[in-house]
């Protein structure tokens, strides 16, 4: 024992609140483990197991032999399919050379605004977002810098928003279309015009996060930045394996640029050989595998979550005082609660904020949700919801936080 005061955990740590969409994930689990009996609503995270012809392309990658260290942004023909992948779908043109492969989208992202973000520099995004964005800005010592949106926009910013944000000391715009949390997503001429201002900022790049873009709704298109010759050289496009291909613990996701851009995979490449080196090699020709020869599995994936979305947004929409968008992608519904507030529970707790709520709903009915806070903007009047979970649970879950609301008093 020392009576020295000292700081043992950083001031960049100790400024970081944890991901509090992964808490509910892990508190789920632990309650299933106790054999309590939960719906979980929380995760974002597809029920299906990774298709069988990932896993095995894995497989036979470790039976081969594949063990060792791969190249720092991932194998050739990785980097090569990805590329493929991007012009095929996404009508990107870059080049294998121009694509990074990391630890889930969430590295990727991470290490985008590392190698871009300066101390100072704002990062804009419309908010509610996902609940990562801002702290890996603060990691980078940048400012998130929020264009609040609301549920009767469906939470989309208009161009004129995004121009009224825009500062001189603006470096990056992020878009996240299809949204988590908010399950709505930009249509091609809002893209468009969206990219019409940013291109008329030469200081600015685009993140564009488009973990979901598979997974769309309702007939819907999905149009990527970087497939406009404004955007081209301006745009870092972030995607992965996790929600399209259901292999969310694989850890594999990817970036790619060109133009002036290519400077930024560069950058980010360097401090991924000093962070985690690589991916594991043996997701490499998974990664193949999955973008090159899966569509069906995608495609049965996708409508099967179609499916859901109708049935959790026409469930969700019969809850007393509760109004929702319908999703047009991705897996989340993000209703308003906040009726609720000033209330008393069935089980006599006062709900006062989305927390509030969320944890009373969680212990009096077994319903596991994510308060919205952490998604900022509007998010504190919000809970999220996946229905990234089978139809039975579903229509079960719906049912009791339904009769939930109407005992609240
Ligand atoms: N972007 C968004 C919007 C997400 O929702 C997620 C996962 N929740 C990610 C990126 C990162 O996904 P992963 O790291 O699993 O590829």
């Amino acid at each position: 024992m020392t009576n020295t005061c000292f700081n043992l955990i950083s001031a960049r740590a100790t400024a970081i609140s944890p991901s509090s969409t992964l808490a509910i994930t892990s508190r789920v689990r632990a309650m299933k483990a106790q054999g309590r009996d939960v719906i979980g609503f929380g995760a974002g995270e597809p029920d299906f197991t990774t298709p069988d012809p990932i896993c095995e392309a894995a497989i036979e990658a470790l039976r081969s032999g594949m063990t060792k260290y791969v190249p720092v942004p991932g194998t050739l023909s990785a980097r090569t399919s990805v590329a493929d992948k991007l012009a095929r779908d996404n009508n990107i043109m870059c080049a294998p050379d121009d694509v990074i492969i990391s630890n889930g989208g969430k590295f990727s992202l991470y290490l985008a605004l590392q190698a871009m973000v300066n101390p100072g520099d704002e990062v804009l995004m419309p908010t509610p977002a996902w609940v990562s964005y801002k702290p890996m800005t603060e990691l980078a010592g940048g400012t998130f810098v929020e264009i609040p949106t609301t549920a009767a926009s469906n939470f989309l910013a208009t161009a004129e928003q995004f121009e009224a944000a825009i500062t001189p000391k603006t470096r990056v715009v992020i878009l996240n279309s299809p949204s988590n949390p908010c399950g709505t997503m930009y249509n091609d001429d809002e893209t468009r015009a969206i990219c019409d201002v940013l291109a008329r900022h030469e200081n600015i790049t685009l993140i564009s996060d488009e973990i979901y873009e598979q997974l769309i709704y309702g007939g819907r298109s999905h149009l990527s930045p970087a497939s406009l010759d404004i955007m081209r050289e301006r745009t870092i496009t972030i995607n992965g394996l996790s929600k399209a291909f259901a292999a969310t613990g694989w850890r594999v996701g990817y970036a790619a640029a060109s133009g002036r851009s290519k400077a930024v995979i560069k950058a980010m490449s360097k401090l991924q050989s000093q962070m985690t080196s690589s991916v594991a090699s043996f997701t490499l020709p998974a990664l193949t595998v999955a973008l090159e020869s899966c569509q069906s599995e995608v495609a049965k994936m996708r409508a099967a979550f179609e499916v859901r979305a109708e049935l959790m947004h026409s469930l969700v929409s019969a809850w007393p005082g509760v109004a929702c968008p319908p999703p047009m992608g991705a897996f989340y519904v993000f209703p308003d609660i906040s009726s609720a507030f000033g209330h008393t529970s069935p089980g006599g707790c006062s709900i006062e904020n989305a927390g509030t709520f969320a944890e009373s709903l969680l212990e009096e009915t077994g319903a596991a949700v994510v308060p919205g806070d952490d998604f900022l903007g509007c998010g504190p009047n919000h809970i999220r919801l996946s229905f990234a979970i089978g139809d039975a649970a579903i229509v079960d879950g719906c049912e009791r936080v339904k009769n939930w609301l109407g005992g609240l008093s």
